[in-house]
């Protein structure tokens, strides 16, 4: 198992999927300008977090920050008992509130451990401005720990209900603002646990990172 230990630098950014035509231009009119160096700095994989060997990942975690199911139990279970000593000293988190730990036996530096919301149909507006804190706060928190590579677990699409669309618009829509004025964190990497998942990201990232228009351009330059 831990033989297969990942690194950032082991998957292909959104910039290398652009060229070798693994994502295709948006239907829709993108939101963002094309940023081809914004472009090589995200990535989307499908795996376990627990072995991605990232300067930080971010653990989907509740209120108490002292475990729980899932994703949580996961890097609970790979991290061993010493997260859950740190973690007592916390004293909890609000939701979308961030606190960082030492990754402990992780392949990762570190944790951010974000409070997502439990989704709420009928306060949608305060559920996705909470959500929206889960990437921004933990964005910060990986800047402030010195930048690097930061890998994303899909916060709050798992038991807490969040419908995975919304909640990839606002993963990429927060990020995308964040990165723009941000030349700390050199990689963003959306782990997808499901195949399910990982078309959603693929299919919304070009209207947050659009590629630059075209293989028509590759033949002009000929
Ligand atoms: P929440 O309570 O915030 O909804 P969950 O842990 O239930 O958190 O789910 C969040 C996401 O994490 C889901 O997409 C789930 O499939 C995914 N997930 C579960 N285990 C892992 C793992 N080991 N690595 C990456 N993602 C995981």
């Amino acid at each position: 198992m831990s033989s297969s230990v990942v690194s950032p630098s082991d998957i292909p950014t959104l910039a290398q999927l652009y060229s070798s035509n693994d994502i295709p231009s948006p239907e829709d009119k993108p939101k963002y300008p094309v940023d081809d160096s914004l472009n090589g700095r995200i990535s989307i994989w499908r795996g376990d977090i627990t072995k991605l060997k990232a300067d930080m990942i971010v653990n989907a975690a509740n209120s108490s920050l002292l475990g729980g199911g899932g994703v949580d139990g996961a890097i609970h279970r790979a991290a061993g008992p010493e997260l859950l000593d740190e973690c007592e000293t916390l004293g909890g988190a609000k939701t979308g509130e961030t606190k960082v730990t030492k990754g402990y036996e992780l392949p990762a530096a570190r944790i951010a451990h974000t409070v997502g919301p439990i989704y709420s149909k009928l306060n949608s507006a305060r559920s996705a401005q909470q959500l929206g804190s889960c990437y921004q706060t933990s964005l910060e928190r990986c800047n402030e720990c010195g930048g690097g590579s930061i890998g994303f677990s899909s916060i709050s699409t798992g038991v807490y209900g969040y419908p995975i669309i919304d909640a990839t618009h606002i993963a990429l829509e927060t990020t995308r603002k964040f990165l723009e004025k941000d030349k700390s964190i050199s990689r963003v990497v959306y782990v997808v646990f499901s195949a399910k998942d990982e078309k959603v990201y693929r299919s919304i990232v070009p209207e947050y990172f659009p590629g630059s228009t075209s293989s028509s351009s590759t033949a002009y330059t000929m």
